[in-house]
């Protein structure tokens, strides 16, 4: 509260520490001049007057006195309510435009980003990270960081498990890093002054990461407490929420057993390499007589047939190959800038590849046959297919264990420049 008084904005009756005193000056005038009047006229018997003055006093004192700091307590009331209320208002404003700010990150890093930086403005001269559990949720990395966050301000904790925060589910503050009972990743940091707040980010209901807050000196208040805690609660929804995403949009496009593309997700990259003009070649590849692995080994059996074909021909394409499980025991290889010689000699060391993975006798042995075509011969990924499994039914009929590319061929052909 200021003690300034302002004479153009005094009001008597606004209960304040300047009128409390004007107050205590008024009475002691009237004492002076009741004193003065009784000296000077009140003589003998008659002392009615004084005896007026008095009460006027005594009304005074007893009445408008406390009446004055009943309305100073009551205004400071109000400027407390008043000062609760902008802080609450500035911090809807600040997870308002946080959570919009989320809501335009189409990516899990550009959430964290964003999330560094929300986490920069929770708090004056304090430094932050945000650490996560890796896939295997056994260890954790840092994965952002407020801007100018040095190395000391980092914590060093290895595995969900050695963050008290993480490890309980719940905030944790630590006012000094000499304290006895600080966190063991905290200890001696900063010269012993350091404060810490650490809250756990929980992802799809579970703890998973953590926001570590730091700050020299000076521990957090409670109004930065809460933002900090509020930041790492949205930020933690928003990375549950896109992770989901990503799955659901990942078993869409893949196929569960093999985990390559599957058909539908095959013809959008196709799809992409018309858009760009780029030529390639196509391989329909099949197992050969892999009725008879199932029916001899059983569907388990055939089940990891499948896997390690997949594997195999994954390893074995080049990096810019595209794989996918077209159905059943049927894989369709493309291959951007690759004509039907390329694309043969890759699909053959496919075959001795996959001899070399079967040979360590956990899968029975079985073989593949191929037919390839490429955008030469015509420019429609469908038509490529047909082309491509006419070619296959010929390694079919040839004894299989082959992969089969027509030299020639009959269908008009379309040259997609490079
Ligand atoms: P060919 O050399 O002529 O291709 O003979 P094939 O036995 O491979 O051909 P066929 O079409 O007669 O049989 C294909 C077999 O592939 C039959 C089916 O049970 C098996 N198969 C298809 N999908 C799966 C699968 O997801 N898991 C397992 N275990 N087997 C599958
Ligand atoms: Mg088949
Ligand atoms: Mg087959």
């Amino acid at each position: 509260m200021k003690w300034r008084l302002d004479v153009r904005r005094f009001d008597p009756m606004s209960g304040s520490w300047p009128t409390v005193v004007a107050d205590l000056v008024v009475v002691v005038l009237l004492a002076a001049l009741a004193r003065a009047v009784s000296d000077r006229f009140v003589a003998g018997g008659s002392r009615w007057l004084v005896f007026i003055i008095a009460v006027a006093l005594l009304v005074f004192v007893v009445v408008a006195v406390p009446l004055r700091v009943m309305l100073m307590q009551q205004r400071g009331r109000a400027d407390e309510t008043t000062e609760a209320l902008r802080v609450q208002n500035t911090r809807q404003q600040f997870d308002a435009r946080f959570l919009r700010a989320l809501e335009m990150a189409e990516v899990e890093k550009d959430a964290l980003a964003v999330t560094a930086r929300a986490l920069a403005m929770c708090a004056d001269n304090s430094a932050a990270t945000v650490l996560l559990a890796d896939n295997s949720e056994a260890h954790l990395q840092t994965v952002t960081a407020t801007q100018g966050c040095g190395a000391e301000a980092a914590c060093d904790v290895a595995t969900p498990r050695g963050c008290p925060a993480i490890l309980n589910g719940h905030a944790r503050e630590f006012a000094r890093s000499d304290q006895l009972d600080c966190c063991p990743n905290l200890v001696g940091r900063g010269d012993g002054a350091m404060a810490a707040l650490c809250v756990p980010v929980s992802i799809v209901g579970r703890a998973t990461g953590v926001v570590h807050a730091v700050r020299s000196g000076q521990p957090f208040t409670v109004a930065e407490r809460d933002q900090i805690t509020a930041v790492a609660h949205m930020a933690g929804q928003r990375v549950g929420m896109l992770r989901a995403t990503r799955q659901s949009q990942l078993q869409a496009s893949t196929d569960p057993l093999t985990g390559l593309a599957n058909r539908r997700s095959l013809e959008n990259s196709v799809r992409l390499l018309h858009q760009d003009r780029v030529p390639y070649a196509v391989g329909m590849c099949d197992l050969d007589l892999f009725k008879a692995i199932n029916d001899t080994f059983g569907h388990e059996t055939g089940d990891r047939a499948l896997r390690v074909f997949a594997r195999t021909l994954r390893n074995t394409v080049r990096a810019g190959d595209l794989v996918s499980r077209h159905g059943g025991e049927e894989f369709v290889v493309v291959m951007p800038h690759a004509d039907t010689v390329l694309a043969a000699s890759i699909l053959d060391r496919v075959r001795w590849e996959l001899a070399a993975a079967l040979s360590d006798g956990r899968t029975p042995m079985f073989t593949v046959s191929a037919g390839i075509a490429d955008t030469n011969e015509c420019d429609d990924f469908q038509d490529l297919l047909l082309l491509a499994d006419q070619r296959l039914m010929d390694a079919k009929a040839a004894g299989r264990d082959q992969v089969r590319a027509a030299a020639a061929t009959k269908l008009p052909l379309f040259i997609i420049e490079a």
